[in-house]
C-alpha cells in the first residue's frame, strides 16, 4: 500500500512526530511512503524510508495527484498550514479534487490522519 505524505513548512515537525509515533503500524502493514521533496528530506533524516518526489512548489503535489489518478497511491496525509500562502495552491486543489474523484482517503490535519492510520 502506498501512502503519500505532504507537510507545509509550518507542519513538517508535526509530520515527523506523527510518523515516529505511528512507525510500528507503518512498518507492520508493509506501507510504502512517498512524499513531496522537502517533507521527504525531513522524514528520511528522522530515519524513515520514503521516496521523495519534487518539492511541492516545483510540482511534487501534482506528481502525487497523478499517482492518485492512476491508482498507484492509496492514501494521502497532507498536513496543511491554513495560515500561510502557497504559490502552488492550484496544485494542492487539484490533488484534493483527485482524491475525491477517485475516492482516496485524504487527511488534511493530524487528527484525521491519526484516525486513518488507526483504521488500517
Ligand atoms: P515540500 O512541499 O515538502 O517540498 O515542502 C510541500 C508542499 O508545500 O506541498
Amino acid at each position: 500500500m502506498e501512502i503519500a505524505i505532504i507537510a507545509h513548512d509550518g507542519k513538517k515537525a508535526e509530520m515527523v512526530q506523527f510518523l515516529n509515533q505511528n512507525r510500528e503500524i507503518l512498518e507492520h502493514k508493509n506501507i510504502t511512503l512517498i512524499s513531496t521533496g522537502t517533507t521527504g528530506e525531513k522524514v528520511s533524516k528522522a530515519g524513515l524510508e520514503v521516496n521523495a518526489l519534487l518539492s511541492g512548489p516545483l510540482g511534487g503535489d501534482a506528481q502525487i495527484a497523478a499517482r492518485v489518478a492512476e491508482g498507484h497511491c492509496h492514501m494521502v496525509l497532507f498536513f496543511r498550514d491554513p495560515l500561510d500562502r502557497h504559490p502552488h495552491e492550484p496544485d494542492i486543489l487539484m490533488l484534493m479534487r483527485l482524491c475525491d474523484v477517485h475516492n482516496v482517503p485524504l487527511a488534511t490535519n493530524p487528527a484525521t490522519a491519526e484516525l486513518l492510520i488507526k483504521g488500517l
